[in-house]
């Protein structure tokens, strides 16, 4: 309590002045005489100073550097000859190959034969448009190879396989084996019908025909024209007339042993047009 009372008093003794901040009291004017000079005020407000605003600066004119030391434009090689138009040369584009016009073979597309695409033949009055090299013939399911790739076309490559089966059917039906392999001569030449001098093109030249020496079986015996054809009661010689017969019935070109001498050692398939209406057949 004696604390706070001599707080009080001291309180009490220094009381807390005004605001210091508040602004003196404003003094008395002095009171204007009439002898006084008079001092008018401005009428017009004083014009206030406005900030100049700084104007955009023109821009500088860009002169290329090529124009400001000569009048020809800037991408003209200077190098170039005057008068001569700087046109880079143009590379001509070579011409397009000719598109070779071809035809598909279903026997290949479904997987009848093995085969690939050749491209055309053409050699004189020989060739056709699209050869097919084969390799193998469908027969029950499996693809036999043959002896040799043949040159041949769609349509021999599609009539082979039937006869194949039809023959590979006969040796497991009647003597328990089946063709390991078929022994292919000439498929594709161009010459004359039995390599004659003169005389007419034969169906090799289309490649439209092939030569067949014999079979080679899984039992291990190889089957030929030449060897086998005589003995015609033998398996061997039954199998090659079975064969032979077989043919008939999918080329119509069939050519044996019987037909003349140069048929002794093979016999001979060709798809060619026989008769008026193409219908007619050989088999000899
Ligand atoms: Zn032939």
């Amino acid at each position: 309590m004696r604390i706070a009372a001599a707080l009080i008093v001291i309180l009490l003794a220094h009381p807390v002045p005004a605001q210091e901040s508040e602004p003196p009291l404003p003094r008395e004017r002095p009171e204007v005489t009439e002898d006084a000079p008079v001092i008018p005020l401005p009428r017009t407000r004083p014009e206030t100073v406005e900030e100049p605003v700084a104007e955009p600066a023109p821009e500088p004119e860009t002169v290329p550097e090529a124009a400001a030391t000569a009048t020809r434009p800037p991408w003209i090689d200077p190098q170039w000859p005057e008068g001569e138009p700087p046109v880079a040369a143009a590379i001509p584009e070579p011409p397009p190959p000719p598109r070779i016009y071809q035809s598909a073979c279903p026997a290949m597309l479904l997987g009848r034969v093995e085969a690939t695409a050749l491209p055309p033949i053409a050699d004189g009055q020989c060739g056709t448009q699209s050869p097919l090299s084969v390799t193998g013939i469908l027969a029950n399911g499996r693809m036999v190879p043959l002896s040799g790739a043949i040159e041949t076309d769609c349509g021999m490559a599609s009539a082979l396989p039937a006869w194949l089966e039809a023959v590979d059917s006969y040796l497991v039906a009647r003597e328990n084996t089946r063709i390991a392999e078929l022994v292919v001569g000439t498929s594709y030449m161009c010459r004359n019908v039995n390599n004659g001098a003169t005389g007419n093109l034969s169906f090799h030249g289309f490649a439209n025909a092939l030569d067949i020496v014999g079979f080679r079986l899984e039992d291990g015996r190889f089957v030929t024209v030449l060897d086998d054809w005589d003995e015609a009661l033998s398996p061997e010689g039954r199998l090659l007339r079975f064969a032979h017969g077989a043919a008939c019935a999918n080329f119509t070109t069939v050519l044996g042993p019987e037909a003349n001498a140069q048929h002794e050692d093979h016999f001979h398939f060709d798809l060619g047009c026989h008769g008026q209406s193409c219908t007619a057949r050989i088999c000899e």
